[in-house]
């Protein structure tokens, strides 16, 4: 009989490099049945009959992710005759977290301390037989990327196998806790094996779906929950993570010393700063208005003026000579001339076309420069760190900060951000997320913050970062209200991640990078928003003339097939100040890309908006509904046409009633200048107030009858 053997343990534990040191060439990848996940399975070299299983990285066997379900059904299941649970030596008491949940399943299990050459390195001891003895098992120090102690490691697990000795549970949770698993084993009856019992009960105080599902009624369970919750003012759930994080750090000290270092690393010494309770937002702040200062006014002015002036205007001179280099449109223009173009043609090419596309192109350069210190921020390490300390921030308003790296993705595009939600293994935060992550501006939204800033606001390099932090507010917002529905309400799960240590990225790396953005911005142009400035430009040309259908290079835009639409659908827009035909085509064109509100309004042009007005038509395009690529995201991401519609009204009405708020009430009460700090200020006192008033309460049961 062959012994089947299966490696768990967080990501990045390391188990794929331990299983290749094991197998060799000896494996057979492929997928878990019905998911994407990869299955690894081989045979353990120069051992007979052993099978070895990668399962897939967890952090804990709850039922959230394809991952977790995956690795504890094979586990419950397919019964390996012994688990080797590989945990990270330099992040122990993390990875002792999921170890406590193996030891409850009743399989033998050895434990393999992990990367030891980097906690030699570090300088801190671990001592694997106080480890063992407290946790009751088998316990190896490996290093499975130099291949030490791989050996003894599959000598003892073998052994553990063959053996079948089971791990005692060597240790207890608090009192009343034990009570109600013991009571909660005994009501489980004769539907689990004795093996499994402690695993089962607990996942039934849990409440966990799958194994309610797969149990059925268990009499009973419902009043020992609710006893225990009572008593903790908490839900199991969270009860029971407690328990285990409360066992960790107790024994943690008996068998962990952590080399004190009397010298900080430099990546401490930068955090201590950085990351420090009080300075970290400030800090921050100063980034981000730092990095649009630089993209928008020093670099971006005369890049986005010679692009916009120049380049798409009537011409430059070249390298500030006399040598005078006419811009596109004069070019495009003498060469249409020169070719005996009809009208039409010309019109449509360049009043259609070259204004179109060349109002999108023109912001290409200040997107470049941003996109080059985002990038730098990102890989030299700094955007970890703002994940840690908004995740500080979104938790006191119930969101996760997990929430956060959708969020930075989400500042490229929207669609990878969307997508990234996936890492979320909690429902209810993924959703949330989902719904929430497009409100931080993306890549293709920042010509628009760029266009009102120029034509409406002297070029105010402020409005950009401004318009980051609305996106920020909006989503803190956001998780006040969408919390406080019963979709939504729980504890946001906790957030655990690694801060690499800083480190100067590549130049190659960087330009690669910023040149991978630049380029799927200008493929758009060229794609989706070529065909729709024709579009655009057709709509503005035929409309009614004298009562009858017609073409007209001079129709006036009201009476154009366009403007019919707008002006219908314009009151809509009334209240939030910018209800006219214009501005209503640019933000419905902008469900179709962003870019396109930019496009449409080169075509069109903006129709005397106050600046109040552009700042509330800003605002709307910056909340509303995605471009329908992201959408798209959206609704495969929710796989449910109910919660995609959710997604999408929520986003509308969220941006109309904050357009409507800053149209209506910041302007009431503060001039025109100032309103754009105003507005962040507003949505501070507002999430502030929201906050109050609605306090998340410790979420008590109240016993029946009592
Ligand atoms: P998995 O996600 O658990 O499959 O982890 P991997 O096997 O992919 O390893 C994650 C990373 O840790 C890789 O970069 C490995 O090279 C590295 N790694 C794995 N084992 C060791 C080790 O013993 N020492 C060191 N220094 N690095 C390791
Ligand atoms: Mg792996």
């Amino acid at each position: 009989m062959s012994i089947k053997i299966a490696i768990v343990g967080n990501p990045n534990s390391g188990k794929t490099t331990l299983f290749n040191a094991l197998t060799g060439s000896n494996q057979f990848v492929g997928n878990w049945p019905g998911v994407t996940v990869e299955k690894k399975e081989g045979k353990i070299k120069g051992e007979k009959d052993v099978v070895l299983t990668d399962l897939p990285g967890i952090y804990s066997l709850s039922p959230y992710t394809p991952e977790e379900v995956i690795a504890r059904n094979y586990l419950l299941d397919e019964k390996p005759d012994a688990i080797i649970n590989i945990i990270d030596g330099t992040n122990i008491e993390r990875n002792l977290y999921l170890t406590t949940q193996i030891l409850e399943l009743g399989i033998p299990v050895v434990i393999a301390v992990n990367l030891m050459d980097a906690v030699e390195k570090k300088g801190d001891k671990i001592d694997i037989e106080q480890l063992g003895k407290t946790l009751g098992c088998k316990v190896v120090y490996i290093s499975a990327l130099k291949e030490t102690g791989i050996d003894e490691l599959i000598d003892t697990t073998v052994e553990v196998a063959k053996s079948s000795t089971k791990s005692e549970l060597s240790y207890k949770f608090s009192e009343s806790v034990e009570n109600s698993i013991s009571q909660a084993e005994e009501a489980l009856g004769d539907k689990v094996s004795d093996a499994h019992r402690r695993f089962f009960a607990i996942k039934l105080l849990e409440k966990d779906e799958k194994v309610l599902a797969a149990l059925g009624k268990v009499d009973g369970i419902d009043e020992i929950i609710n006893e225990l919750e009572v008593k903790f003012e908490d839900d199991v759930e969270s009860i029971i993570a407690n328990e285990r994080y409360t066992y960790i750090t107790s024994v943690l000290p008996n068998f962990v010393k952590k080399n004190k270092k009397t010298k900080k690393t430099i990546t401490e010494k930068i955090d201590s700063v950085v990351t420090n309770r009080i300075a970290a937002l400030p800090i921050f702040i100063a980034v981000m208005f730092l990095v649009y200062y630089i993209a928008v006014t020093t670099v971006g002015t005369w890049v986005t003026d010679w692009t916009n002036d120049g380049l798409f205007g009537d011409g430059f001179h070249l390298f500030g000579s006399d040598v005078w280099v006419p811009g596109v449109p004069v070019l495009v223009e003498k060469l249409l001339d020169a070719l005996n173009c009809v009208d039409w043609l010309k019109s449509l090419v360049l009043d259609g076309i070259v204004a179109g596309v060349g109002a999108v192109l023109g912001f290409v350069p200040q997107m470049l420069v941003l996109f080059l210190m985002l990038g730098f921020l990102e890989s030299c390490g700094y955007m970890a760190r703002v994940a840690f300390i908004m995740d500080r921030i979104f938790r006191k308003f119930g969101l996760s900060g997990k929430s956060f790296i959708p969020m930075l993705v989400g500042v490229g595009c929207g669609v990878p951000g969307i997508m990234a939600s996936r890492t979320i293994e909690n429902d209810r935060d993924r959703k949330i997320t989902i719904i929430t992550t497009t409100f931080i501006p993306c890549g293709a939204k920042l010509p628009i913050i760029a266009l009102v800033a120029s034509a409406l606001f002297g070029g105010a390099w402020w409005l950009a970062p401004v318009a980051y932090f609305i996106g920020i507010a909006a989503v803190i917002v956001s998780g006040i209200i969408l919390k406080k529905t019963k979709l939504f309400a729980g504890d946001p799960s906790p957030f655990v991640m690694e801060l690499p240590e800083y480190h100067m990225p590549t130049v190659g790396n960087l330009l690669r990078g910023m040149w991978e953005r630049g380029w799927s911005f200008i493929k758009k142009a060229g794609t989706v928003i070529l065909l729709s400035t024709i579009f655009i430009w057709a709509g503005s040309c035929f409309g009614m003339i004298d009562g009858k259908f017609g073409f007209s290079l001079d129709m006036d835009l009201n009476n154009s097939v366009l403007g019919i639409i707008g002006n219908a659908v314009k009151v809509i827009f009334k209240p939030l100040g910018f209800g006219n035909a214009t501005a209503v085509i640019a933000t419905v064109m902008g469900l179709v890309a962003k870019e396109e509100v930019v496009a449409v309004l080169g075509i069109l042009d903006f129709a005397g908006m106050t600046k109040l007005a552009a700042f509330a038509f800003m605002i709307f395009n910056l909340l509303c509904a995605p471009c329908f690529a992201a959408m798209g995201a959206i609704k495969r991401e929710m796989n449910n046409p109910k919660w995609f519609w959710f997604a999408i009204g929520y986003q509308c009405l969220f941006a109309y009633i904050i357009a409507l708020i800053v149209y209506q009430i910041v302007g009431l009460f503060i001039g025109e200048v100032a309103f754009g700090v105003g507005t962040v200020v507003g949505f501070v006192l507002l999430a502030f107030m929201l906050f109050m008033l609605f306090r998340p309460q410790p979420k008590v049961k109240k016993a029946v009858n009592n």
